[in-house]
């Protein structure tokens, strides 16, 4: 067994197993304690919220506590593994909520594959939850799963796997496109990968800007234009109107290459081949679509991002779910919109070009971070994240007009994220 292995399988079976335990939040230790806990006077706060459904945010820990739901059908690069072997990842997930926002959460690994099961589920659990993170479920079921979920539900929804990267490269894309002085209305972009996380970074790209006629998308078969036959309605949402066909054709000149696919498909040719200062964002996980090595020495000018903590620029989604939800769940908002999601993109992108604390260099064991092509992104230890992103998100619901719950002092929001 080799080292890593080792080390990752004993870091899960110390005692207790797995990574995360539940604690009580009251006193526990005399009999009038547990009289008030449970009955008789647990009785009180039933009525109140039977009387009063909102009652419940105040009287449970609902306002405070997110799922982390799957099937287990598309676990990291692991593939279907099924929902009892995702376990793992899902309690990963709740130690992150909880170290960088304070969220509790209870991982929900489902035996259901079939969509209208698996939404009738997640609907009848949804109560005991303030919000809803999905999470490793398999494309294109994924789209359509929290579409009506957003839809029936009132609480927020995201799964993350598709907005998430979105979000985080979204930001980075924009600090990119700054440092290249160059204009996110006339950018020439090539998506590799049309799966959830291509399709939905892409839809935030345009957002941001890039135009759609200048984007070429390709899939496993090539370029996904309006000649190929039987192709799902979300990639046909980037059919372009080309009788190019191959990624080799349409990388020429190209300024932006975004690769959600699989590992060391990009060539050498091929990125020689894209224009001045290119950007490339080669998030395929583990390998990346080109050796960070080997794009760095062959296009010096180059601004690369991965999705790896061992280079520059990683495109880690923890720099957003803990604060989404931390500014969701604050505000009470219904849903997770666009505007909350723009909101949280420009939030980071501003904060990687903020000077940057002492102690963050030292935990990266580096000297001077700052804003340029190695530090488009902020660091996942980056303590001002919460206040960055989650009053953004906050601000943006209310604005939106999707909170049930209005925030006035934002100083002392701020100081309270912070506790
Ligand atoms: P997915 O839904 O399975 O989609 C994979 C896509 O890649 C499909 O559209 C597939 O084409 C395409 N593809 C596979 N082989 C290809 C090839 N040789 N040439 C061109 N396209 C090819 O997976 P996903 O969830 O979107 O994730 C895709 C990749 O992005 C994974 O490697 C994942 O680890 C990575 N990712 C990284 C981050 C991050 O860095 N933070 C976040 C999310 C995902 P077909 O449609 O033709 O099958
Ligand atoms: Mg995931």
């Amino acid at each position: 067994m080799n080292k890593f292995k080792k080390k990752a399988l004993d870091y899960h079976s110390k005692f207790p197993s797995g990574k995360i335990k539940i604690s009580p939040t009251k006193k526990y230790k005399t009999q009038e304690d547990l009289s008030l806990a449970y009955s008789p006077g647990v009785a009180e706060p039933c009525k109140e919220i039977s009387h009063n459904p909102q009652k419940v945010y105040k009287y449970t820990n609902k306002g405070n506590l997110v799922a982390v739901i799957t099937n287990g059908t598309a676990v990291l690069g692991l593939g279907n593994i099924g929902p009892l072997a995702s376990k793992p990842v899902m309690e990963g997930k709740a130690l992150l909520f909880k170290i960088f926002s304070g969220i509790d959460v209870f991982d929900i690994e489902i035996n259901e594959t079939d969509v209208e099961k698996f939404i009738k589920i997640v609907k009848s659990i949804a109560p005991t939850f303030g919000g809803i993170n999905l999470e490793d479920i398999k494309a294109p079921e994924a789209f359509e799963i929290e579409n009506r979920l957003k839809k029936e539900l009132n609480i927020p929804i995201m799964h993350d796997d598709q907005h998430g990267t979105a979000i985080i490269s979204g930001a980075a894309l924009i600090n990119a496109i700054e440092l290249v002085n160059k204009d996110i209305k006339k950018v020439k972009m090539v998506v590799n990968g049309a799966g959830s996380a291509a399709i939905s970074c892409t839809r935030i790209y345009k957002k941001l800007g890039v135009k759609p006629e200048n984007i070429v998308m390709c899939d496993r078969n090539g370029v996904i234009n309006t000649l190929r036959k039987n192709i799902n309605k979300e990639k046909l949402e980037f059919a372009i109107n080309t009788d190019l066909k191959t990624l080799n054709e349409v990388i020429k000149n190209a300024d932006i290459f975004i690769g959600l696919s699989v590992g060391n498909l990009l060539t050498k040719e091929m990125i020689i081949s894209m224009a001045k200062n290119p950007i490339v964002f080669a998030m395929a996980n583990p390998e990346p679509e080109i050796d960070y090595n080997m794009a760095i020495k062959i296009r010096p000018d180059i601004i690369i991002a991965t999705g790896r903590s061992d280079y520059p620029n990683q495109v880690n989604n923890v720099l957003g779910f803990p604060y989404i939800f931390r500014g969701a769940l604050d505000v009470k908002a219904t849903i997770i919109n666009e505007e909350m999601k723009l909101a949280a993109i420009k939030a980071i992108a501003n904060l990687a070009k903020e000077p940057v604390p002492k102690n963050i260099n030292i935990i990266y064991n580096e000297k001077k971070i700052e804003f340029g092509k190695n530090y488009i992104i902020p660091k996942p230890f980056d303590k001002r994240l919460i206040t960055y992103v989650a009053p953004a998100v906050a601000k943006a619901a209310i604005k939106s007009g999707v909170s049930k719950k209005k925030i006035t002092n934002w100083e002392n929001y701020e100081k309270e994220l912070l506790n």
